[in-house]
């Protein structure tokens, strides 16, 4: 799979709806496509839609080992409702136990190199790990969580990891989102009604007030500018995210 193939795959699905390129790329690339899920409302859709094609596609995470409690209970829930399985990336233990021995369990806090240093060993790494052995990686992003995703197509050739990354919800509102799970009673993270607009690990992630930007409740003792950990890179930049994306 290269770039050109990738180019003739946005011509072929020019038009299509959000299930209808899953379908596709299911149909076509097996579980070598999958979905990665961080258990956001946007991944949720996605979720809930692949379920009702073949609830045999693949779905990994990242259990960065400090996510909170809602966030595994919407987990348990999809897969008690779909019957599904997801593929659960970890840090590698030693990484883990390295760094924090040496920094301690709240580095984060200490400074922006501590904090970028922990995304990089929670989440990262084994984002690496898990794109292993996959041609297609599906993502929730959507054009309208930030300026810098406005040109973000449904299909696109992801550079830094060599594959395709279809982002078949890209053109979708916030408003589709949450009228997609209503209407579908789609499980989704309890926070989200408790003021959590975006959803990541549990020491990092806070409530917003009425007024507050919707990214203010993540890392909110960093400046806006530094608020990222490395997820999602486009032309060799960090692609910066607004509104309820939880996939960083
Ligand atoms: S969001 Fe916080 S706890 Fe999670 S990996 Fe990044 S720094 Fe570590």
């Amino acid at each position: 799979m290269d770039k050109n193939e990738a180019d003739k795959l946005v011509e072929k699905l020019k038009g299509c709806g959000a299930k209808e390129v899953m379908e596709f790329l299911f149909g076509a690339f097996g579980v070598k496509a999958a979905i990665a899920s961080s258990l956001g409302a946007e991944d949720q859709v996605l979720t809930c839609m692949a379920a009702g094609i073949n609830r045999y596609f693949r779905i990994f995470t990242l259990d960065t080992g400090r996510l909170p409690q809602e966030t595994y209970d919407v987990m348990q829930e999809t897969i008690e409702k779909y019957r599904i399985s997801y593929s659960v990336s970890f840090p590698e233990a030693g990484d883990v136990e390295k760094m924090e021995n040496k920094y301690g369990p709240n580095l984060f806090y200490e400074s922006v190199e501590n904090r970028k240093m922990c995304c990089g060993v929670r989440k990262v790494k084994p984002l690496k790990k898990a794109l292993s052995g996959i041609s297609v990686w599906i993502t929730g992003l959507r054009r309208e969580q930030a300026a810098t995703r406005g040109n973000l197509e449904i299909i696109e050739w992801d550079e830094g990891n060599n594959m395709i990354k279809a982002n078949p919800l890209a053109l979708w509102s916030e408003k589709q989102v949450w009228d997609y799970i209503k209407k579908n009673n789609v499980p989704y993270n309890k926070l989200h009604d408790k003021g959590y607009p975006s959803i990541g690990c549990a020491p990092c992630t806070r409530a917003i007030k009425a007024g507050e930007d919707i990214r203010a409740g993540r890392w909110w003792w960093e400046t806006p500018e530094q608020k990222e950990c490395g997820l999602h890179v486009k032309d060799g930049k960090l692609v910066k995210s607004k509104a309820r994306d939880s996939r960083e």
